[in-house]
């Protein structure tokens, strides 16, 4: 089977400062890829990218067949070919972030509908019932009246995790989505992706939950220096480190979730 996505020689520079270095790999459908690396290595960088949110310095995505290329000329300027596609790129793509992003001023049940509804082009009441579907699988379907300031962060993060499922993604994208939750809070987000997994979405999570990212991941990829140190399966990983910056991250992450 061909590859849902396709990351080539993905560049990335903040004025001088270049973040990602050549960044290459793929996902097949239904795979879960953990993206882990110290802080700082480019992590969210590399997510931003993939959804255009961030413009790539150069390298190639290719999403389901369709590609977009990002190609820099000697002055270091970038052009990026088949722009068009960075719309379909986006339909494509749900992403879930650290800080949830919900609208304050819409309820549990509005926050979920908006897009469906101004993007989708869906009626009302099918946006509802379709809404209404995914915030029960999320376990926040009993509280759709609620506004955002009224719910705990995990719910929060939930609500934002259904508004994605909502959008019935080919790709979901989580940058961190349990680092900014109160401990006793992190269980319940974690379980519901570890159910999406299961059911065979396609995962590309950014996460410090070391743990978990081993128990879910199909494989494991490291980042170190804005490039691919390691892309291994989890167990590989840890038993085999290719690298001592892989072997010093492992150490610190676990003797800190210990
Ligand atoms: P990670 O998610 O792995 O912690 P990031 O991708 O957020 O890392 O950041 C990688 C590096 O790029 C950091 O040094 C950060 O300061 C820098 N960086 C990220 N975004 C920007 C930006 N918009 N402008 C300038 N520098 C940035
Ligand atoms: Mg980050």
């Amino acid at each position: 089977m061909a590859p849902v996505l396709k990351v080539h020689e993905l560049c990335k520079a903040f004025g001088a400062a270049c973040v990602l270095n050549g960044l290459s790999f793929h996902m097949r459908q239904g795979e879960v890829i953990s993206l882990v690396g110290s802080s700082g290595s480019g992590k969210s960088t590399a997510l931003r990218c993939i959804n255009f949110l961030e413009t790539p310095s150069s390298g190639e995505i290719e999403l389901m067949g369709d590609a977009v290329s990002a190609i820099q000329n000697e002055r270091r300027e970038t052009k990026i070919v088949n722009s068009a596609n960075i719309k379909v790129f986006r339909r494509r793509i749900g992403m879930v972030f650290q800080n949830f992003n919900l609208w304050p001023h819409r309820t549990v049940l509005e926050n979920v509908t908006e897009a469906l509804i101004y993007v989708l082009r869906k009626r009302k009441r099918e946006a509802e019932e379709v809404a209404l579907f995914e915030l029960s699988k999320v376990g926040m379907a009993e509280l759709k009246h609620r506004y955002p300031s009224q719910l705990s962060g995990g719910q929060q993060q939930r609500v934002a995790i259904a508004r994605v499922l909502a959008m019935r993604p080919k790709l979901m994208l989580f940058d961190e989505p349990t680092s900014a939750l109160d401990p006793e809070l992190v269980g319940e987000v974690l379980k519901v992706i570890k159910t999406l997994a299961c059911d065979g979405a396609t995962i590309l999570l950014v996460t410090h939950e070391i743990r978990f990212a081993r128990e879910v991941s199909n494989r494991m990829i490291f980042l170190h220096k804005g490039i691919v140190e390691q892309d291994a399966v989890p167990e590989e990983l840890f038993r085999n480190p290719a690298s001592e910056a892989v072997n010093r991250f492992l150490s610190s992450v676990i003797s800190t979730a210990a």
